[in-house]
């Protein structure tokens, strides 16, 4: 059998890194799953661990969710990929118009990656402006025009090499949360800006909720500016709420972009929005967007099968316990009296290492990474796998019994009181 070490030495050899997706590297080397159910991971060494990065958002059900194993045990016998069009697809973007206020057509692609891209491209189309406006830390995948102050894997690492200047130069930042720095930058490109892309909640540098109306503000400025507003919902969509961050939060965006949770463990995108706009998408519009993979009946199998499960009772349910945990886990930290920032909502949690409030990217950066570190790697001798950095977030799953959470709350206390 081979050990996470010995694995970890040969993959280095064949795999950049030793891994497929950068924040997946940490130091000394990251375990190699065997297998994984429920809310358990075990790893090659027959460790298990209870799993709340849960591939950092796509597993609200946990695990290999038994009804999800049957429909696509099922799909895969008859046909994998057809290049051609299935029912199961109008059913499952049926499904995300009823929920989605702004959904009226949509185009299922193969990541959150290809949503926000095409999302980005169908922006401009409709509005023939180039310009966009994301926020700092924000993350909409690994494609050229948004990796500039990124979240994620970019929060630890320096901006990209291999993107030209001309990509990057109509893509325009902004802190989170700062009514003033983005009405000044509007003012600035006011005829420029064909939309501003924001994740409701940032996910990607920890978890940061929007104050003081701040996406109400955003609806406002950019219907008054003729901007789009693309609310990427790749973590928050049918993780929030039934309806997502627009339900959560009661504003509509003209355009979203989905993925993670929407595959029910596959990989899949999506762009959903208002008809008008969504109508500019080829081969109906100009705009163009294609996939030999995009609406493949296996990911549209594992999202049709996982919504059926994600009733509004559904939802009420896990943002109950989950509030249950995150009001055990700050009062462990008062008990501990401790300055560390507890944030969270819906079922996503995260420790900001931090004496002060998190409101935006540069407050996110002041956070103590190393006793995060300390931190993820306590818990993890304790059986509990994490993200490995303090810019992610964390989550609970349905699969997650009481039990669970209450461990995971006792560990969590055990390992604080290991690192401080
Ligand atoms: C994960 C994520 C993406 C990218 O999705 P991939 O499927 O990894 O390409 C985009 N936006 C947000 C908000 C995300 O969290």
């Amino acid at each position: 059998m081979n050990s996470n070490e010995e694995l970890f030495v040969q993959s280095k050899k064949y795999l950049p890194g030793g891994v497929d997706s950068p924040v997946r590297a940490f130091k000394p080397y990251p375990f190699f799953v065997k297998k994984a159910s429920g809310s358990k991971i075990w790893d090659v060494e027959d460790n298990v661990y209870t799993d709340h990065c849960l591939a950092y958002g796509p597993l609200i059900l946990g695990h290999s969710h038994s009804t999800i194993v049957e429909e696509v045990t099922k799909q895969i016998a008859i046909g994998t990929v057809y290049g051609a069009p299935t029912e199961n697809e109008i059913k499952l973007a049926k499904m995300v118009i009823d929920r989605v206020p702004c959904a009226e057509m949509v185009r299922f692609v193969n990541s959150g990656t290809e949503a926000t891209m095409g999302a980005i491209r169908l922006a401009r189309g409709f509005t023939g402006k180039n310009k966009i406006v994301k926020f700092e830390g924000a993350y909409h995948g690994a494609h050229d025009y948004v990796l500039v102050k990124s979240g994620s894997g970019g929060a630890c690492l320096p901006d990209s090499l291999g993107i030209p200047e001309d990509t990057t130069k109509n893509t325009l930042s902004s802190p989170f949360n700062n009514k003033e720095k983005l009405l000044k930058l509007i003012e600035e490109n006011k005829n420029d800006i064909a939309a501003i892309i924001v994740e409701p909640v940032m996910g990607n540098i920890g978890c940061v909720e929007p104050k003081d109306d701040f996406l109400k503000f955003l609806r406002e400025i950019t219907s008054e500016h003729d901007i789009l507003l693309i609310f990427d919902e790749v973590i928050t969509g049918f993780r929030l709420e039934y309806g997502g961050a627009q339900q959560y939060f009661n504003i509509t965006p003209d355009i979203v972009t989905f993925g993670k949770i929407l595959g029910g463990g596959f990989p899949i995108g999506a762009i959903a929005g208002k008809k008008e706009i969504m109508e500019l998408i080829a081969p109906l519009g100009k705009v163009y967007q294609a996939g030999t993979f995009n609406g493949n009946p296996i990911s549209i199998t594992g999202g049709l099968t996982t919504l059926k499960e994600l009733t509004p009772q559904f939802y009420k349910d896990l943002n109950k316990k989950s509030e249950k945990l995150r009001n055990r886990i700050s009062d462990i930290i008062n008990d501990l009296g401790l300055a560390i920032k507890p944030v969270g909502l819906s079922s996503m949690f995260q420790l900001y290492f931090n004496s002060e409030d998190v409101f935006n990217y540069d407050d996110a950066k002041k956070s103590d990474v190393n006793k995060f570190n300390d931190y993820f790697h306590e818990l993890l001798k304790k059986g509990i796998f994490i993200p490995p950095s303090q810019f992610e977030c964390c989550f609970i799953s349905s699969a997650h019994t009481n039990e669970d959470l209450e461990n995971l709350a006792l560990s969590i206390e055990s390992a604080l009181r290991t690192v401080f």
